[in-house]
């Protein structure tokens, strides 16, 4: 199996963490999705081990919870040390109802609204990773407003361009992200933050994109911005402490994918970092990492309940399951590969060739193409692996379906960590 947490039992059925998924189904509903949190509690734990061996205790771990964001998941990140990301006030105000330490949250994302920045200044977010001019000028205006002095982070587009597809790829020099370092447009950009009172720069941040199975351009990354740090501090004395280096360690979604050490990944990374210090001479600033999909990818699982199957002679052979691009609209964005099998027949050979594709009303509204099931019929169950991140996060009410509950396992347990959106809640906005 593509991890190590799943298995098939005697009754031919996929098991996470040792629990039917088809039990799970039958007990929750269909489309569910299921999450291992011993699995994404491993994960952060790998993080912290490999950034602890290499950095002591100089470094924090942040998890982009745009991956995948609910109340529980915070407490989890809560639980395990790790700080947040996050990318508008509801996740700040997800973080906030988890019981999670507001100076650990780093609010990110190229537009932060006027509301979004005063009201996370209100919160105590900790930092904002500052992605344009007019943004930080919002904040020295609300942080003036308030009486405090906000510290923050200047994203840096360092222009590499790692090998990763085009849509997940952000640290290049055309990029809608953070400030580019071409000319002196860094220097100009910090000389002006450096003037602005209420504002505290603490370092840089890059991010250069996801699903990046090396992690050497995140050393690449570092170099150029370890330089320009050290230029900075010969020409102007500034001297930054922190270096937050993104995320983007890559996920396996298919058996083609390769088995992907996450510990050694990250200790690689900074390894490199601290490397790269060394030969500049200078202290080792303390390090942000912020991985989002390898902390929880390869926990979930999505099973939904097979409504037909067409055989188009000639064609193909079409299997419709009951959710799709509104719980899953990867496929449908950008052709993001994923493993499918069969939930309650797991143990039978995969014969038929076939698109799976959901139940909106959309052509696009595909969850794989040409992948390989038993055969099957209204009522089997298919399962979608490492689904974990991006799935729940990116669902929507498209065509009016009810968002799916989010189902946790731990240790042996299983309990709703979301419940199933009810009728009432979807058209609780809508006035009548
Ligand atoms: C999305 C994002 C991440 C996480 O990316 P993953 O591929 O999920 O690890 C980290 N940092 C920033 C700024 C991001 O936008």
């Amino acid at each position: 199996m593509i991890h190590e947490n799943l298995s098939i039992n005697n009754k031919g059925e996929l098991c996470v963490a040792g629990l039917s998924t088809v039990d799970l189904a039958s007990k929750y509903g269909t489309p569910l999705y299921i999450m291992d949190e011993n699995k994404i509690r491993d994960n952060m734990r790998l993080y912290n081990e490999g950034m602890k061996e290499v950095l002591g205790d100089d470094f924090l771990v942040i998890y982009a919870s745009k991956a995948c964001s609910f109340v529980r998941m915070a407490q989890i990140a809560k639980e395990e040390g790790i700080g947040l990301d996050s990318v508008s006030i509801g996740e700040v105000y997800t973080a906030k109802a988890a019981g999670f330490d507001m100076s650990k949250i780093f609010f990110h994302g190229n537009f932060k609204t006027d509301e979004d920045i005063e009201a996370a200044i209100e919160e105590g977010v900790g930092y904002f990773v500052a992605d344009c001019m007019e943004e930080i000028e919002t904040i020295q205006y609300f942080a003036e407003k308030k009486g405090v002095k906000q510290k923050i982070l200047v994203r840096l587009t360092p222009g590499i361009n790692p090998d990763t597809f085009e849509a997940v790829n952000t640290g290049k020099i055309d990029s809608k992200f953070g400030f580019s370092m071409i000319g002196d447009n860094a220097e100009k950009t910090l000389l002006k933050v450096l003037s602005m009172p209420n504002i505290q720069l603490e370092g840089f941040h890059f991010h250069l994109g996801s699903q990046m199975f090396d992690s050497e351009p995140l050393v690449d990354g570092a170099k150029i911005i370890l330089e320009f740090m050290v230029e900075m501090n010969k020409k102007h004395g500034y001297e930054a402490k922190i270096l937050d280096i993104g995320g983007g360690c890559a996920v396996r979604y298919t058996e083609d994918d390769e088995k992907i050490d996450k510990k050694k990944w990250i200790m690689h990374a900074v390894t490199g970092v601290k490397k790269e210090c060394e030969r500049l001479g200078i202290k080792v600033p303390f390090i942000i990492t912020e991985p989002g999909r390898s902390l929880v990818a390869d926990a979930g699982t999505t099973v939904y309940k097979v409504g037909c199957v067409k055989v188009i002679e000639g064609y193909k052979t079409y299997v419709a399951i009951d959710g799709g691009m509104s719980d899953n609209p990867r496929y449908a964005l950008y052709k993001a590969p994923y493993t499918v099998m069969s939930a309650n027949n797991a143990d039978k050979e995969a014969t038929v060739k076939c698109s799976v594709v959901g139940r909106l009303c959309e052509s696009g509204d595909i969850i794989q193409e040409d992948v390989y099931l038993p055969e099957c019929k209204r009522g089997d169950m298919v399962a979608v692996l490492s689904t974990g991140a991006y799935n729940f996060s990116m669902s929507s009410n498209y065509n009016r379906v009810h968002r799916p509950a989010v189902v946790m396992i731990k240790d042996g347990q299983d309990y709703v960590a979301v419940k199933r959106q009810t009728t009432e809640e979807l058209l609780s906005g809508d006035v009548r």
